[in-house]
């Protein structure tokens, strides 16, 4: 048996680094090694959506029978609610303002289980845990790149690719050697910044909301987006419509660029009287809702600013490590909005990551590539996956605006319907196949030049 081509470390084993050691193990000539910092993989217990974008790269993968099972229905292409918007912040009923539909609909899941159909398909022996990466070096495009864990271990590999979420470490390297290199402006893209939204999450077992006056509540069959003035709700069910997750956010657009809460932890505990009181004056349907979250969880949403660029030699990021916190609801302002983040309720953070996980696969394992070529295929990768993140990235923003009636449209339903729609269009302009081309293309291109 020859040796591997080339061989590949994954730093992070959250959705992206996994999809991507998954897509990669499909290339029996390249090695890959995945690095977590954890004992275990682990996901949050709250859930993930997913458009029909995705749900084609999982097919691609043969995956989708296995996530099949854990949906919230077995997606079949069939028209499907993406989400049902209603003015909700008032004490009466509120009403319905745009009807989001489309093929597939929101595709839901509970995160761990998500995450779990990943660690499954993940070969053996591809997997380190307890791997905290503190550092790489990279000394000329002809050596292997080497890593530095905390336990005082190191590895070798021919390619770094950074999963390693929104306070990457090796981020933070890359942009340290480049400012060192005199783009020092990149110093500020380091540290994540809040964006002066907080969001409560919980989880409700459906036999709750269903106990309510008898009525089964409207949020079970429908993926809802409940908006008002400075805040908006989203819900849906997932886990074969047996629990419903609740992602309850409230912003403080005077306060986006401020520390968070004088340095308080980004997740914590909080009470169901905190959560409440945000939503005091809402719809009954709302409030109701919200009382059945015993313990909420409160997040204090980061985002950095953007990145112009993915790559550095043959090290690149992924996922949430590229940009931002992906929940980002809000955005600094209209001049910082450009980098790797989705927002929940465009459903995109984890798409993006496996969506980055899917065009990098494909590059790599592409039959032209080589040890000597690997910077071009991060290249090729960077060249198709910045600029479309970065368009999600501002629509996300307007989106959020929108939502919370603090959009151009302000409060004026009529004129928020067609431009909701219209911050969809990106699901359809283009397919992860068609963009897997175009990457393969400009690799082309790139070779054809050498
Ligand atoms: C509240 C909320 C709701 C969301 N809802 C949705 C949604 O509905 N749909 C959607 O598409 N997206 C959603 N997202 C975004 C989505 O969850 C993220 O974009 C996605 O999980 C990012 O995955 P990742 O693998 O890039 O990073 P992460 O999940 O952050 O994984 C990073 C991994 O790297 C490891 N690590 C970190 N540092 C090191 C190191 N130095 N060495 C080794 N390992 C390291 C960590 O332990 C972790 O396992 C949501 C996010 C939030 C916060």
């Amino acid at each position: 048996m020859p040796g591997p081509k080339f061989r590949v470390a994954i730093c992070g084993g959250g959705i992206g680094g996994l999809c991507l050691a998954v897509a990669l193990s499909k290339h029996s000539d390249i090695q890959v090694d995945l690095y977590e910092a954890a004992a275990r993989f682990k996901e949050i217990g709250a859930g993930v959506m997913i458009w029909s974008r995705t749900w084609e790269i999982l097919t691609l993968l043969g995956l989708d029978g296995k996530f099949a099972e854990i949906a919230h229905a077995p997606p079949d292409g069939s028209d499907g609610v993406g989400f049902d918007y209603r003015k909700s912040d008032q004490p009466e009923e509120g009403h319905r303002f745009y009807f989001f539909e489309r093929p597939y609909g929101c595709i839901r899941f509970h995160r761990a289980q998500f995450l779990d159909v990943f660690v499954d398909a993940l070969p053996e022996g591809v997997d380190h845990f307890g791997k905290r990466l503190i550092s790489y070096s990279q000394t000329s495009s002809d050596t292997p790149v080497e890593l530095h864990f905390s336990d005082n271990t190191s590895a070798v590999c021919d390619v770094l690719i950074g999963c390693d979420g929104i306070k990457s470490t090796i981020r933070k390297q890359m942009l340290e050697e480049k400012a060192r290199m005199g783009q020092k402006e990149l110093l500020r893209n380091i540290n994540p910044i809040w964006t002066g939204t907080t969001v409560y999450r919980g989880l409700i077992p459906v036999d709750r909301l269903k106990a309510l006056d008898g009525k089964e509540h409207r949020t079970i069959e429908t993926p809802m987006m409940y908006c008002g003035k400075h805040k908006h709700v989203v819900s849906y069910s997932i886990s074969k419509r047996s629990i419903v997750n609740v992602v309850a956010c409230t912003s403080r657009p005077d306060l986006e660029g401020s520390t968070y809460r004088d340095g308080e932890p980004w997740v914590v505990d909080c009470t169901q009287e905190e959560l409440l009181d945000c939503y005091n004056g809402w719809e009954p349907e709302v409030v109701e809702m919200l009382k059945c979250i015993e313990k909420p969880t409160r997040w204090g949403i980061h985002h950095l600013r953007p990145l112009p660029m993915y790559v550095s030699n043959k090290v690149a990021l992924l996922g949430d490590a590229v940009g931002l916190l992906s929940i980002m609801y809000r955005a600094l302002s209209n001049a910082t909005v450009q980098a790797h983040a989705m927002s929940p309720h465009q459903g995109a953070g984890a798409g993006h990551a496996i969506e980055d996980a899917f065009i990098l696969a494909h590059l790599l394992g592409h039959h032209s590539i080589t040890l000597a070529r690997l910077p071009q295929a991060l290249l090729a990768y960077e060249h198709v996956r910045l600029p479309l993140a970065n368009h999600v990235l501002r629509g996300s923003y307007e989106s959020g605006k929108m939502y919370e009636f603090d959009g151009p449209q302000g409060d004026s339903l009529q004129g928020l319907g067609p431009a909701l729609e219209k911050q969809w269009d990106w699901l359809d302009q283009t397919t992860p196949t068609g963009e897997a081309d175009r990457a393969v293309e400009r690799l082309e291109d790139m070779v054809q030049n050498e």
